[in-house]
């Protein structure tokens, strides 16, 4: 197919998030006219308060790949109000200790950003291209057309605007992108006509948002901010942790996470205060009681699931699923979004790399991304456990040092070693499932050393203790 036929075909994106977004400005660069369609009024007029999802989020080297990617100059303008983490602050029970567990082997970092800020950015983008047209207040209520090939999809949506009887509007596309979230009715859609395997679950954990406000003593202290901005600070309690991400304001964004049973087991804002003060001392002076007591009174409670599916196209190869519809994550890796912008990237090179033929680039893609995004869903789930527990464990410690070491001063042309955690955020160059496979050899070593060492300890503790009583004996 030529640039130009290209050029003339259409994508209609059902969702104008994250990763709706970005798919929309990609289509747009390589010529595509593509029209977004939205459930929710444009949130640059309607900021909306009661979004649940988090305030701001981490961005790390997949999502920074997939904006640079897609518009090198938007993702400079974003990374210009980010605030770098370089590594997690621990702090203990009795609220007077934090240690710093630093992230990368040579300096890298994760980085806090502001969602709304994040979106807004893409929507005036989008807004200011003559490719793109935005529709707000649109919701998506059917799919048709997606089993033969020359039929050109269809989408029914309500205009929620629209103050006339008749709401319903069809639209046709040369092809059409799902990026509508986690409770995608894309998706569900797409079900009717794709055999697609599809797993929800829920997972026994909510999610309370809270916020440590900015330094009351800037002027004093000289900062803006009560505690370190350049970490992500997490108190980890086992059986439910707290987490903390710094805003460009000085405030940081603070995450309760637990069991259902633990936040339900607190019949009012008392217990929660009381509860608060016993296990984060130290958060419960930043967030102060009035603060506290407001947030679990009025506060939603989030709930999180994983999604997972396959394949992610329709049978006709011109739908496709992205993002939280395909595959929703709980958020303890931090790559939802990072993982859903890589989606977007992986499917521009597809499209490249395929001369524009998307039929087969969205067929393509389901075989090509699946094994990577069952890994990060997996991931995601296991870092809970990392987070909420291992992270104060002395053998998970000593393990770090020495994966640490490994990967910093090893590392050569004899021996390729690198932690999991960099793969993961700092190497948008390996699969999600590549970086398992490394780290499955580098775990063997890792278990070899460790194995070696204690048994090297127990020998001298032996001899030691032999040449004692041999001392006592004589
Ligand atoms: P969404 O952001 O859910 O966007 C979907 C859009 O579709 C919405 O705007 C919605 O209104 C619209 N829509 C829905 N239904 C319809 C319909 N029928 N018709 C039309 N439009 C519709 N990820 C990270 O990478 N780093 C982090 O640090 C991180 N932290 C997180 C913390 C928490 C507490 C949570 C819950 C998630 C976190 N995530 C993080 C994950 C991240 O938020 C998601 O992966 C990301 O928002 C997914 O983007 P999306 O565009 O696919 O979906």
């Amino acid at each position: 197919m030529s640039d130009n036929e290209s050029k003339q075909q259409s994508v209609g994106i059902v969702g104008a998030g994250l990763v709706g977004c970005l798919a929309a400005l990609a289509f747009a660069a390589k010529g595509y006219t593509v029209y977004i369609f939205e459930l929710r009024p444009d949130p640059r007029e309607n900021p909306n308060p009661k979004n649940l999802r988090s305030i701001n989020l981490a961005v790390s080297d997949r999502g920074i790949r997939a904006l640079k990617y897609v518009d090198e100059e938007m993702a400079e303008r974003v990374l210009q109000y980010v605030i770098p983490m370089k590594g997690r602050m621990i702090h203990d029970i009795s609220g007077t200790k934090q240690e710093s567990q630093i992230y990368g082997l040579f300096g890298e970092c994760i980085n806090s950003i502001d969602r709304s800020f994040l979106n807004k950015v893409m929507l005036d983008e989008m807004t200011s291209s003559d490719k793109i047209k935005v529709l707000f207040n649109q919701k998506l209520i059917k799919l048709s057309q997606l089993t033969n090939d020359d039929e050109t999809p269809k989408m029914t949506f309500l205009d929620l605007s629209s103050k006339s009887e008749e709401k319903k509007k069809e639209y046709e596309f040369d092809f059409i992108v799902g990026a509508d979230g986690a409770h995608s009715q894309f998706r569900y859609q797409l079900q009717r006509f794709s055999r697609m395997n599809f797993q929800q679950q829920y997972i026994d954990m909510q999610y309370l948002e809270l916020c440590i406000p900015p330094n009351p003593n800037s002027k004093e202290d000289n900062t803006i901010f009560s505690i370190d901005p350049n970490h992500l600070h997490i108190w980890p309690r086992h059986n439910f942790m707290l987490i903390a991400l710094a805003n460009q304001d000085g405030s940081f964004t603070s995450t309760f996470f637990s069991p259902w049973s633990v936040i339900e087991s607190l019949k009012s804002a008392d217990d929660f205060v009381e509860f608060f003060r016993f296990n984060f001392p130290d958060a419960y002076q930043l967030m102060g009681e009035e603060s506290l007591r407001y947030s679990f009174d009025h506060q939603p409670r989030g709930s999180l699931m994983q999604v997972t599916a396959f394949p992610y196209h329709s049978p006709n190869g011109r739908a496709l699923i992205i993002g939280d519809a395909a595959h929703s994550m709980v958020p303890f890796y931090g790559q939802g979004m990072n993982c859903g912008f890589e989606d977007v990237r992986v499917l521009m090179e597809l499209i490249d790399s395929n001369n524009h033929d998307v039929k087969a680039c969205f067929k393509q893609y389901s075989q090509d991304r699946h094994q990577d995004l069952l890994t990060i869903c997996k991931l995601a789930l296991d870092n809970y456990y990392e987070m909420s527990s291992k992270v104060t464990s002395p053998l998970y410690l000593f393990r770090k040092k020495i994966d640490y070491f490994l990967g910093k001063y090893a590392s050569g042309r004899f021996l390729t070693w690198i932690p999991m955690y960099s793969m993961i955020s700092f190497r948008g160059d390996i699969g999600y499932s590549d970086a398992v496979k490394i780290e499955k050899r580098q775990r063997r070593i890792l278990n070899n050393i460790q194995n070696g060492t204690l048994g090297a300890l127990a020998i001298f503790t032996a001899v030691k203790v032999a040449q004692y009583w041999h001392k006592l004996k004589n």
